[in-house]
């Protein structure tokens, strides 16, 4: 690598105020500086930005950063104007866009932020050939999939531009995980297998518990009961949320219900209420929980069964951010998957092998005898341990039926009743 190990170093301390890299970032960076195309797959929230804005400025030139939002792209660069970073962005909204190509031919910038319908225009093209560059950042590369919930047909063009500049080393980064997605953003970038860095996914602060289901109401209300702090619990339709938190209200614990049906004014005022509380339960649809900053919730229930485990993964995340313990409880029942097949009819062909695959994956996690973080790792890519010890099944080993004791045990049976 052309930059040595403590220039990064002391980039990260003083212009980033950080004391050491988290989880990957390292590996990530490592390869950057030394040129080698990369997909930095790694959960919401471990830092990827730091991945690409460490080497734009390590490196001499401006990072050209692939972004498909505007208000994703202005929260960046209000972020990296905080800390010094040149960064400015292209876009419909700016009204500078010239003054910003001369800042950007003259080596004035360290980030350029664009979106891909304007990275694959021939005059964007032309400017670049202009400018003096560092790397090619494809932010939120999921995009680039159609199998990915937020295809963007333009990063799919983006790969001509991307080959035109062959020495400019090139940084995918995304959050989402699944198998088909990750082998369709490298293929679509021209990212080599072997340039996959998955980290992070591990929260093992959580632990993991999945039950078969009775009366999901009474087994929350008792799950409630033994457990401290504040805490989620998902349920399935709109009235279940409300049955459910008649049932934990009967045990004093203060409680409210959320769904999408109910007026703003009483969504945002239970929400408030929820994140300045330290014991209160929202039984809620999925409706609830996305962009809500609250570090201290202690469990998170799934009173049926998730959408898929990048779902599951992403709710039962919201437990213990301040890396305190925290429990995840999933409670299902064999009905759950009955449905879920049944609704595959009203599902597009071209769908149906990747939904059917989704189901087979919770069927996994839930039924499996051995440790269910070893699942969701495996499912994110991420190396397993063989056992967490801080899950259900880890706990208090399943007893699964010996097969070669019961022939044996059989084989006897015959053997013993064919000689009387
Ligand atoms: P992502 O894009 O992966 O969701 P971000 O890049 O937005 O995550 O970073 C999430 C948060 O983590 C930011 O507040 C960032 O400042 C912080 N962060 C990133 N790297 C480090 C680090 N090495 N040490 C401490 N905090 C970090
Ligand atoms: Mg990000």
């Amino acid at each position: 690598s052309r930059v040595a190990a403590a220039d990064v170093h002391d980039i990260l301390r003083r212009t980033f105020g950080f004391s050491g890299f988290r989880g990957q970032q390292e590996a990530v960076v490592t390869r950057v500086l030394a040129g080698l195309p990369t997909l930095a797959l790694m959960p919401t929230g471990a830092g990827k930005s730091l991945c690409y804005q460490l080497p734009a400025l390590a490196l001499d030139g401006t990072a050209i950063v692939i972004s498909p939002l505007i208000a994703l792209m202005h929260d960046q660069i209000r972020a990296a104007d905080a800390l010094g970073i040149r960064a400015a962005s292209m876009t419909s909204a700016d009204a500078d866009n010239a003054a910003t190509a001369e800042a950007l031919r003259a080596g004035e910038l360290d980030l350029l932020y664009v979106a891909p319908e304007r990275a694959t225009t021939p005059g964007f093209e032309a400017l670049l050939a202009q400018a003096r560059l560092s790397l090619f950042a494809i932010d939120e590369a999921h995009c680039v999939s159609e199998w990915g919930h937020d295809f963007r047909p333009d990063y799919r063009m983006l790969r001509p531009v991307l080959d035109r500049f062959p020495d400019i080393p090139r940084l995918a980064l995304t959050a989402t995980a699944d198998e088909v997605t990750r082998s369709d953003v490298l293929r679509q970038l021209g990212i080599p297998e072997d340039g996959l860095i998955v980290a992070g996914f591990d929260r093992p602060n959580i632990r993991y518990a999945i039950h078969p289901r009775g009366n999901a109401g009474q087994q929350v209300a008792d799950f409630v009961k033994r457990t401290s702090g504040a805490g989620i619990v998902y349920a399935t339709s709109r009235a279940a949320t409300e049955q459910i938190a008649q049932h934990i209200a009967k045990t004093g614990r203060p409680t409210s219900f959320y769904h999408a049906g109910l007026p703003p004014e009483r969504r945002s005022a239970v929400q408030a209420q929820f994140v300045g509380s330290e014991d209160m339960v929202m039984v809620a649809t999925i409706a609830f929980g996305m962009g809500i900053d609250k570090p201290d919730v202690r469990f998170v229930v799934h009173a049926g069964l998730p959408k898929s485990i990048e779902a599951y993964y992403q709710e039962t995340g919201r437990a213990g951010r301040d890396g305190d313990p925290a429990e995840a409880a999933l409670l299902w029942s064999p009905n759950d998957f009955a449905r879920a097949r049944q609704r595959l009819s009203e599902v597009e062909e071209h769908r149906l092998a990747s939904e059917r695959a989704r189901l087979d994956a919770l069927a996994g996690l839930v039924e499996t005898p051995g440790c269910r973080r070893a699942i969701l790792l495996k499912h994110f890519g991420e190396d397993p341990p063989l056992a967490c010890g801080n899950c259900d099944n880890c706990d208090n080993p399943p007893k699964v039926v010996d097969t070669t004791e019961l022939a044996r045990k059989l084989l006897s049976a015959v053997y013993r009743t064919g000689q009387s």
